[in-house]
């Protein structure tokens, strides 16, 4: 009997870790806390035998062993998928010094485009903005207020609004 195959290409993940029984003959130790298993359901991931409550996310500490988890490691820690994502993940390249940004760090976001905290400035006068400030996007360009009716004035811009 053959077992059916998703097509997902590409996935950083290890496959999903099965709870398995216990092999006949010599107990396995467990890779978490080096004990001996001996539960008669051990989980086998990365090629190591886990108590089902030492495989734990390094993070969250959440079990890894639920059936449908999937686990991530990365730089020797064992992560669950949210924090894999958190943590090495990326929300995309900032719209300003185009340079990726990691998950982790706080973005600011204007419509679709996404800025590293320090390069969320106007892009004229490089004024930066406080919380409930007002700016502008135009040519998918950052603007404080007065640049931007400055440059409505001059016409420096398209004349569509907005
Ligand atoms: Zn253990
Ligand atoms: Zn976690
Ligand atoms: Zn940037
Ligand atoms: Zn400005």
């Amino acid at each position: 009997m053959s077992k059916l195959r998703t097509s997902q290409k590409k996935r950083p993940a290890q496959g999903v870790p099965m709870l398995s029984v216990q092999p006949k003959g010599k107990q396995k130790g467990c890779a978490g806390c080096n004990r001996k298993i001996k539960d008669r359901y051990l989980l086998k991931a990365l090629d190591k035998y886990w108590h089902e409550d030492c495989l734990k996310c390094a993070c969250c500490d959440c079990r890894l062993g639920e059936v449908g988890s999937t686990l991530y490691t990365k730089a020797n820690l064992i992560l669950c998928r949210r924090d894999y994502l958190r943590l090495f993940g990326t929300t995309g390249n900032c719209a300003a010094c185009s340079k990726l940004i990691p998950a982790f760090e706080m973005v600011m976001r204007a419509r679709d485009n996404v800025y590293h905290l320090d390069c969320f400035a106007c892009q004229l006068c490089n004024q930066r903005f406080c919380v409930g400030d007002k700016f502008f996007l135009k040519n998918n360009m950052i603007l404080c207020q007065m640049d931007y009716e400055e440059g409505q004035l001059n016409g420096t811009f398209d004349s569509q609004v907005q």
